[in-house]
């Protein structure tokens, strides 16, 4: 392959990742790097990361669903995931686990094709779920141990962007993006 990936998984992640369609995501601390900005006049202002951005846009278009699952509300969020085209979002989710149950009531995605990245102890009941859990480098230490996978970067410095290119290359799809993309394997001269 043309690009090496900067983690690897193991074989039993990547049997797990392989199965995976809906891939779930929290917000602070994995699309961002956990700072919250608060303005004098009340707005809230986040930094998102466009490569994870184009991950998410591109792995829609190679068949997995990307959402949101997130303890705080805000409009940011609510357009980043407008701006991605994503239908499945919960904000103000305190109980997580519940909040997953809900995106998933119409059946479509059974639990062994969910992943879910998140960062903190309140995504712990969620990430014990899923069929393939994941967390950025920085995450709290009680998740890195948990996980299927702790990626090599971290919040909202790509490492959900790490995350869909493991997708792509457990799936095999690789090719197609690159090719879709336009991305040459032979270099140019
Ligand atoms: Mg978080």
């Amino acid at each position: 392959m043309p690009i090496s990936l900067p983690s690897a998984l193991s074989p039993q992640a990547e049997e797990r990742l392989r199965r995976v369609r809906l891939l779930l995501v929290d917000v602070d601390g994995v699309l961002t790097d956990g700072g919250l900005y608060y303005g004098n006049s009340g707005e809230e202002m986040k930094r998102f990361d466009v490569k994870d951005g184009a991950g998410m846009w591109i792995a829609g278009k190679l068949g997995l669903e990307v959402g949101i699952i997130t303890g705080k509300t805000s409009e940011v969020v609510a357009r980043r995931a407008a701006e991605l085209g994503m239908t499945r979002v919960v904000q103000g989710a305190m109980e997580k686990s519940a909040a997953l149950d809900g995106l998933l009531s119409d059946g479509k995605y059974p639990l062994n094709e969910v992943a879910f990245m998140g960062d903190d102890v309140l995504d712990l009941p969620v990430m014990r779920r899923v069929g393939f859990s994941a967390c950025p480098a920085d995450a709290h230490e009680a998740v890195r141990g948990l996980v299927h996978h702790v990626c090599s970067k971290g919040g909202g410095r790509g490492a959900v962007r790490e995350l869909v290119d493991l997708w792509l290359q457990a799936t095999g799809k690789l090719p197609e993006f690159m090719k879709r993309f336009g991305w040459e394997e032979t270099p140019h001269a």
